[in-house]
């Protein structure tokens, strides 16, 4: 049983993947007083983070002699391949994955947005050698692992939901990106249309955003990150792109047609 399990204080995560969303979500859990082990391809993303000057413990740079304090192995990763690599195959370093080297009763928590039906296979690879496993950023899992874990996740979202079994977060989170996506696209094509007809964006940007067209992208991307002319959402399109391909084979898992 893990010492957080055991209700002890102290935790200790390893954090795999500092990128635009990982970098901030580590330094979440610095300022919260979690001890942190940071990895990444990009080792200067983990010197950045281990040498910035912030309140709570420094973090250390993840390395393969730490597996065995670890409570909690966090992902923050671009897709399930990545994933996979890092808990199941030869990461860089040629240390083989993480998943062989966790003790027993240790939680790995996938915060990618990755493919359920993969998660769902690694939960069962990942509980064959007694390691429990949530999905995210919306959280599923077994009820008792996320209550146990509720703490760590508190410190880097707003709200914590269960959704149901390994899979099922990452299936909604895929879902919400499709409604998101469609959302953006539906938005983009008014506003072009709009222009064509005399529209300014801006004016068209403020109807929508006080009547029921309003979406995600009127409120928050079209002024901040188009019309700036910035493109910087944070969000890589590819990224997004991977989303709706999960959406779409979901759809196909359970016989719908998109
Ligand atoms: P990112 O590309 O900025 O960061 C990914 C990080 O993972 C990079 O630093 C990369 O070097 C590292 N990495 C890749 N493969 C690795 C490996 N094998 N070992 C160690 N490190 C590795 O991506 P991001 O925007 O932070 O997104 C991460 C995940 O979160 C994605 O699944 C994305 O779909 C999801 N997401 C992103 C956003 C957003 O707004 N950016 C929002 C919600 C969810």
């Amino acid at each position: 049983m893990s010492r957080l399990a055991k209700g002890s204080l102290t935790m200790r995560i390893a954090f795999i993947g500092l990128g635009m969303m990982g970098a901030p979500m580590a330094r979440c859990l610095r300022r919260r007083g979690f001890e942190l082990f940071a990895d990444d391809l990009d080792k200067e993303r983990v010197r950045e983070l281990s040498t910035e000057e912030l309140a709570g413990p420094v973090p250390v740079p993840l390395r393969a002699e730490h597996a065995s304090a670890i409570d909690a192995l966090i992902t923050m990763l671009p897709d399930s391949d990545a994933v996979e690599r890092v808990l199941l195959g030869e990461n860089a370093d040629g240390v083989s994955g993480w998943a062989d080297r966790l003790s027993q009763g240790s939680c790995v928590i996938d915060m990618s947005s990755s493919d359920p039906a993969r998660s769902r296979r690694l939960a069962e690879r990942l509980a064959a050698l007694g390691l429990h496993y949530l999905d995210a950023p919306v959280f599923g899992g077994v009820l008792g692992v996320l209550q146990t874990h509720r703490p760590l996740l508190e410190a880097m979202g707003r709200s914590v939901l269960h959704i149901g079994r390994a899979g099922c977060g990452h299936a909604a989170k895929a879902l919400n990106n499709y409604v998101s996506a469609a959302g953006l696209v539906a938005t983009v094509e008014a506003l072009h249309i709009a222009e064509g007809f005399g529209i300014e964006p801006t004016v068209m940007t403020e109807v929508l955003n006080a009547s029921t067209g309003r979406t995600n992208t009127s409120e928050n991307k079209v002024r901040q990150f188009m019309l700036s002319g910035s493109f910087s959402s944070g969000f890589a399109l590819a990224l997004m792109a991977k989303d709706l391909r999960i959406a779409q084979q979901l759809s196909s898992t359970v016989g719908y047609s998109m």
